[in-house]
This record gives C-alpha cells, sequence and structure tokens, in this order.
C-alpha cells in the first residue's frame, strides 16, 4: 500500500476512531457514577460471588460504619479473670470463640449462635482478620463482641515495643475493618508472663482466661460429643468457655455447639458476653457491698 493511501485510510478512520474513544470515555463516567450511587450493589454482587452468605451485605456495611467500644467496668480493668463472680441464681456462661474469622467454621457457628439467639465474643487475631474482613463484619453485624488477640498469636517472650506492636497493630486493624475499639483482650496461648499483660495492664484493659477448656484446639481434635463431655463437667455460673473458630478448621467445634448450647440450657444455664458477664458481676458485688455497708 502507497504511503498516501495509508495516510486517506488514516484520515478516513480517525472520525470512527474518536467515535469509539467518546464512548470508552462516556462508559467509564456513567460507570462511576453508578459505582458512587450504588456502591453497596457492587459489594453485593462481589459477596455473592465470593460464596459467602448474602446476609453479609448492606447490614454490615452499616453496623461497621456505627463506631462501637467494648468498654470495662472499672473493677475489671487491668485485671486478669478466668471466671467472674455471680450473684446466686444468675446462672450466666459465656461461650468464647478465638483465633477467627475463619472461612466455613466462624461462618457455621454464627449460623447457629443466630438461630439460638445466643450473643458470644470473639477474641481475633489481626491477620486472619485482614484476610477475611467479609467474615469478622459478619460477626459484628450479629451483634457479637470482639476481642483482641494479638497480630501473630506468639507465645515467646517479647520487648515491650514488640508487646506493644502485636496488640495495638491488631487494635488498628480491628479499627480499620470494623470501626470498633476493645478493650477486651486474651493471650495467645493463655501464657501471661511474655510481656504481652504487661502491655494490656497498663491501659487498662480486661485480660480473659478461661474456666472452662473444651480442648478443641488439640492437635487431635475431640470429637463434638467429647467436647461437650469436657464442658459439661467444667461448667460453673459465671464461667467462660474457650473454644475456638480459626487457626485451621475446626468443623467439631462448630458441630458441638448446638449440643453444648442445648445441654447448659437444659442445666438452666443463659448465654452472656464477657462484658454482660463483667457487668453482672460488678452490679452483683455493689449490691453486696451496699448490702454490707446498710
Ligand atoms: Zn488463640
Amino acid at each position: 500500500m502507497a504511503k498516501g493511501d495509508r495516510q486517506n485510510i488514516t484520515k478516513r478512520l480517525l472520525p470512527g476512531k474518536l467515535f469509539w474513544v467518546a464512548i470508552a470515555v462516556a462508559s467509564c463516567a456513567v460507570f462511576a457514577l453508578l459505582h458512587t450511587l450504588f456502591g453497596t450493589v457492587s459489594a453485593d454482587a462481589l459477596t455473592a460471588k465470593s460464596g459467602i452468605d448474602k446476609s453479609v451485605d448492606t447490614t454490615t456495611e452499616i453496623a461497621s460504619r456505627i463506631p462501637m467500644n467494648f468498654d470495662v467496668p472499672s473493677s475489671f480493668q487491668a485485671k486478669t479473670i478466668k471466671d467472674a463472680p455471680v450473684p446466686a441464681g444468675e446462672k450466666v456462661i459465656a461461650l468464647t470463640f478465638d483465633d477467627g474469622p475463619w472461612p466455613e467454621t466462624t461462618e457455621k457457628i454464627l449460623a447457629t449462635l443466630k438461630q439460638e439467639k445466643i450473643k458470644a465474643t470473639f477474641y481475633m487475631i489481626g491477620q486472619p482478620l485482614k484476610s477475611f474482613p467479609e467474615i469478622g463484619k459478619k460477626v459484628l453485624a450479629d451483634g457479637h463482641v470482639i476481642a483482641n488477640h494479638t497480630l501473630h498469636h506468639w507465645y515467646h517472650k517479647m520487648s515491650p515495643l514488640v508487646a506493644q506492636r502485636e496488640i495495638e497493630d491488631t487494635a488498628k486493624i480491628i479499627k480499620e475493618v470494623l470501626n470498633v475499639e476493645t478493650a477486651y483482650f486474651r493471650p495467645p496461648g493463655g501464657v501471661l508472663t511474655n510481656g504481652l499483660v504487661d502491655y494490656a495492664f497498663k491501659h487498662g484493659q480486661s485480660v480473659n482466661m478461661w474456666s472452662v477448656d473444651s480442648n478443641d484446639s488439640h492437635p487431635k481434635r475431640p470429637s463434638p460429643e467429647a467436647m461437650l463431655k469436657t464442658i459439661l463437667a467444667q461448667a460453673t455460673p459465671g464461667g467462660i468457655v474457650l473454644m475456638h473458630d480459626g487457626g485451621g478448621s475446626h468443623d467439631n467445634t462448630a458441630k458441638a455447639v448446638p449440643q453444648i448450647i442445648a445441654k447448659l440450657r437444659e442445666q438452666g444455664y443463659r448465654f452472656v458476653t464477657v462484658p454482660e458477664l463483667l457487668e453482672i458481676s460488678s452490679a452483683g458485688s455493689e449490691k453486696v457491698a451496699s448490702a454490707v455497708a446498710e
């Protein structure tokens, strides 16, 4: 093809090219406008694509915009508890889940808790919360308590700076993903002497151990029946039950939770979050104190 012919063709095509460029620019503008107006619709579409329960969608978006604080009653600040004394007749117990959020297990447990109208306390690790933010948002949207379980789940002795970062970096992720500030902390492995608790105490946090160990993090995962037996043997009013929704699949835990709830209910227990447990305990001790003063 001669050079002149090529120039002529280019000239003829140019208006056509401009037309398509204009269409592309207009499409981008319309998409941007729709995205601004209906951003949550796109999020829904993504959620559906990811296979996560669609109830995460707008409820979660709204929940995550409302700032929420999980504060500690003053009598429990900078203290370690494994349970809390409650007034006679208050047969309450707190279910707690560690190391999540985690695909499948967390959502199975959430479904059971929702069905049974029970609120629990979730001690989240920074890393999985960063990896699975939508599951974390669902935990919050369902009304459960969010607590800090460090960034890396380390047991070893830490310098004050490393301990600070383990807790503060996780607090930052919890704030960014969930818009939550929490003063409830559980040291990984229940290790109280590696520097983490020193940081938590310095900042008035509540350090939460447990009085009932389901033993579900044992490498040979106990059967749901074995978990139930262990928990029933250790349950007491004011107790805190340790279970895991993350740090690996915990299918047996998810299967055990409905049975655990049913059996404890049969024994007259009612389920509370750790902050609720501390409130009940504080109110109870005030009553006792004023009765003594009278
Ligand atoms: Zn843990």
